[in-house]
């Protein structure tokens, strides 16, 4: 049996189709604004964002953060949830960057309430912090992909237009949040002032995003893309695969959350590992195992040819993706049961 890598949504490599549109993509100069290609990305993720403008950037990571650059000033706060990407999985480059102080708070499944974004607001004293973003992810990743609401993403840009803050959406996986809710991706994105979506992740391109906001921020964008090295010359190649993919793969993405739904019933019977199902919003399923051997069980499954990521002590994390199917998933959970029950239940006293 190959191995079957739940690791992250990131490992799928392009399919036929996508090689095929990349082949042949046609292609300028991007740091002349001259990728045919590319520009028919922007613009297509622009409309289905319901913005002005979009910039194609080489990742995630420097999405956030020239969203960040391009928001702030040195010295700003962004107030964030504490389980986020920007805090804790982008090496510090807020403050390197960006000179920024990030205010961590305490959500429910990786999620902000507007109420306690307007209690952390900082007062506007001389000796406080400028608060100037509020950053949110939808979906939340470390929560387990769990979902934003529009409703409670709208109430949180209402407290953010009230204290002049701006609205920053990280959405790496937007796609999947807009699946999950059968809504279009421009109802999640309206109220933010920026907002990103990944290609490379559930939709299964090689590489690069795409920033999206009012044409003035975009243009700010444009020039701190250059000014962080991300400036790239005929990416429309990687543009095609993104087109491919938002034409072709952003379809499958319910499959991947019936796939996660599926795991997670089957680790659910799978004592002593612990999971709800029903907190299971996406692609993203995290488990409880026995404390402090969160490590240990994923190098034993590792050797069963089951790939996973360990996310704390005692918690493991799956994520289903493209490049896994059905029938894999019930052949991991084959062997995950085979395992538990030769390794973790044999030891009663
Ligand atoms: C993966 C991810 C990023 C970063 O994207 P890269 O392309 O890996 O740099 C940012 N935010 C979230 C929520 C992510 O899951």
């Amino acid at each position: 049996m190959p191995d079957i890598d739940l690791r992250s949504d990131t490992i799928t490599r392009p399919s036929d189709g996508m090689r095929q549109a990349m082949a042949e993509a046609e292609v300028g100069d991007d740091v002349y604004g001259e990728d045919p290609t590319i520009n028919r990305l922007q613009d297509r993720v622009a409309a289905l964002l319901d913005k002005d403008a979009a910039l194609f950037v080489p990742s995630g990571t420097m999405a956030n953060q020239i969203c960040l650059q391009v928001l702030t000033d040195p010295g700003d706060e962004v107030l964030l949830e504490r389980s986020s990407h920007v805090f804790n999985y982008e090496s510090g480059a807020a403050g390197l960057l960006s000179g920024v102080q990030l205010h961590p708070l305490d959500g429910d499944r990786g999620r902000l309430a507007a109420d306690q974004v307007a209690d952390a607001v900082r007062p506007n004293a001389v000796v406080a912090p400028r608060s100037r973003v509020v950053s949110i992810e939808n979906t939340a990743n470390k929560a387990g992909g769990v979902v934003y609401a529009p409703d409670r993403i709208q109430a949180i840009a209402e407290v953010a237009a009230d204290h002049d803050l701006f609205l920053h959406l990280d959405g790496a996986r937007l796609w999947n949040a807009a699946t999950a809710l059968g809504v279009d991706e421009a109802t999640l994105a309206t109220p933010a002032d920026l907002v990103w979506v990944a290609l490379s992740k559930g939709l299964g391109a090689p590489a690069g995003s795409v920033v999206a906001g009012p044409s003035s921020l975009i243009d700010a964008a444009r020039r701190t893309r250059k000014q962080f090295g991300g400036g790239m010359r005929q990416a429309g190649i990687l543009a095609a695969a993104g087109l491919y993919a938002i034409a072709h793969h952003r379809p499958d993405l319910s499959k991947d959350h019936d796939k996660a739904q599926r795991l997670a019933e089957g680790l659910a019977t799978c004592p002593p590992f612990t999971v709800e199902p029903d907190d299971v919003d996406t692609n993203i399923v995290i488990f409880e195992v026995p404390t402090g051997q969160a490590d240990h069980i994923v190098d034993e499954l590792q050797a069963e040819g089951i790939l996973l990521t360990p996310f704390g002590p005692s918690t493991i994390r799956a994520t289903t993706h493209r490049d896994v199917s059905m029938t894999a998933i019930e052949e991991a959970l084959q062997a995950i049961k085979a395992y538990v029950d030769r390794r973790l239940t044999s030891a009663t006293p």
